[in-house]
């Protein structure tokens, strides 16, 4: 059965042998089982932008590049993380860039794709990061700095972020609130995203009308697949 597949953070790094792994395995079983890709962001660990590409990095359009050359399209939204991929990458991997958030139509159903971060509300410090990066001007000012200087911030954010534990696993969370408005003003009953590597759907209910709300996994150790094809909708799979 083709389906239409949803993944994101997979945080692919050249370190991170055992995600490369799972990404090789997804490739080929994507190529049989696919006929749309679409990947809801921090697809990267780090991305310091297109001029920073390299032999690893080419590997990997290539990698998407085989999907779309099979007539398989792929689509792609910017994470917290790889925000600065540009034209370039995606020229190269052949993908098409989504804004945030997208409206799909899935069946007779809308289903509304985004990140995810956005709705992690009570999370200030990473609302204002995210105007910063998600600003064309900052991101066009960024790429301008010495690709020596933007490795060194990149870590450096990264490093604080880590080091950073101060912050509750509720406040890293999306907010009930702020996706059933954001649901409510979309006028959709079911959000696709990311972000958070809680995987799974809630439920939750709206004047008396259910709304889904499903998180994509992170590739770490066992990655759900998300999946949609007609006769059983959207469901996760593994590979
Ligand atoms: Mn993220």
């Amino acid at each position: 059965m083709s389906k239409v597949v949803f993944i994101s953070d997979l945080h692919l790094h050249p370190a991170e042998q055992n995600i490369q792994d799972r990404f090789n395995i997804f490739i080929e079983w994507a190529k049989q089982s696919a006929t749309q890709l679409y990947i809801l962001g921090d697809f990267f660990h780090a991305w310091i932008g297109d001029d920073g590409l390299d032999e690893w990095s080419l590997t990997i359009a290539n990698q998407i590049r085989s999907l779309v050359d099979k007539g398989i399209p792929v689509f792609y939204m910017h994470g917290n993380r790889d925000f600065l991929i540009g034209k370039k990458f995606s020229r190269l991997a052949g993908w098409k860039l989504l804004t945030e958030p997208t409206l799909l139509e899935l069946g007779s159903e809308k289903v509304l794709l985004a990140h995810g971060d956005a709705y992690c509300t009570k999370d200030k410090d990473h609302q204002r990061f995210r105007i910063l990066t998600r600003n064309r001007i900052f991101c066009s000012l960024f790429v301008c700095l010495p690709l020596k200087l933007r490795k060194k911030l990149v870590d450096q954010v990264r490093q604080h972020s880590m080091s950073n534990t101060s912050k509750t696993l509720e406040q890293m969370d999306v907010v009930a609130e702020t996706v059933i408005k954001v649901m409510k003003d979309h006028k959709i009953n079911t959000l696709i995203h990311g972000h958070t590597h809680k995987s799974g759907l809630t439920n939750y209910e709206l004047n008396g009308v259910k709304l889904q709300r499903y998180v994509l996994s992170d590739w770490d150790d066992n990655p759900q697949i998300l999946c949609y094809d007609n006769t059983m909708g959207l469901h996760f799979t593994q590979l």
